[in-house]
């Protein structure tokens, strides 16, 4: 089931670079595997996929020293500063770091572990409708602060549009982070290594793709939907 799903995903990412005119290692699958098990993690692992997309530091921790060492695994949730100890040095890439004091905090925990961490910075492009990310006009003060820690690599941008049924509504989204890409590298150190962009999911990542996208994060479409938690049990029906 997930090898037939990664297959048509794949199928898919290709017909859309070639729609795009680009080539199709410009574009790297990350398997969103955040609330599934490593079991399943493993069983796309032996498909061939090698990136993973984990959202919660506890659930990174635990998952990566029970499979491969190859595996390329990638953050892409809201990281509190306390958890960052668990991430930096794990994660391959940090897709998240959405404020200034985040950014500050990987680069101390990257400097005492001598590390370089790679990250990108999440900008909510689109506004009220979503809620990560730094705001479209905090994007280049955001930038500017990551780009000047010394333990950081500021490789791009990452954006989480907003859902929508039809993903031509959200490819402004995607069009304006690529504009913000080329607005900002001439900001950063190594403008020739900022050239990273995260975004399109399961029910966009097309338009995302003919935008621009070098990554495209995808959990539903090759997992199956998600499970969210149980609500909270409720008192006995005769509790004063
Ligand atoms: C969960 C998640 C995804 C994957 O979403 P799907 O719609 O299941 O493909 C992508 N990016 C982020 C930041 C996520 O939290």
């Amino acid at each position: 089931m997930i090898a037939e799903n990664l297959e048509l995903i794949n199928a898919r990412i290709a017909a859309a670079c070639e729609q795009a005119g680009r080539p199709r290692d410009s574009v790297r699958l990350i398997a969103v595997s955040k609330t599934k098990p490593a079991e399943m993690v493993a069983e796309a692992y032996a498909a061939g996929q090698r990136l993973f997309g984990e959202n919660h530091a506890q659930e990174l921790t635990a998952k990566k020293p029970v499979l491969p060492e190859d595996i390329e695994w990638h953050f892409i949730g809201n990281l509190q500063r306390n958890k960052v100890k668990y991430v930096v040095g794990a994660a391959a890439l940090i897709h998240s770091v959405n404020s200034a004091a985040l950014a500050k905090e990987i680069d101390r925990v990257a400097g005492n572990r001598g590390l370089t961490q790679d990250v990108l910075a999440e900008i909510n492009v689109g506004g009220e409708e979503s809620k990560q990310g730094a705001d479209a006009d905090e994007a280049r003060s955001l930038v500017e602060a990551v780009a000047a820690l010394p333990h950081l690599r500021l490789r791009g941008l990452m954006t989480v549009a907003p859902p929508a049924d039809d993903p031509e509504t959200v490819r402004p989204i995607f069009r304006r982070l690529r504009e913000m890409l080329a607005e900002y590298a001439p900001l950063t150190r190594e403008p020739e290594l900022f050239d990273q962009l995260s975004m399109g999911m399961t029910g966009d990542f097309e338009a995302a793709i003919e935008e621009g996208a070098t990554y495209v994060r995808i959990g539903t479409a090759i997992f199956g939907a998600r499970e969210y938690p149980a609500p909270a049990p409720q008192p006995p029906e005769n509790a004063p």
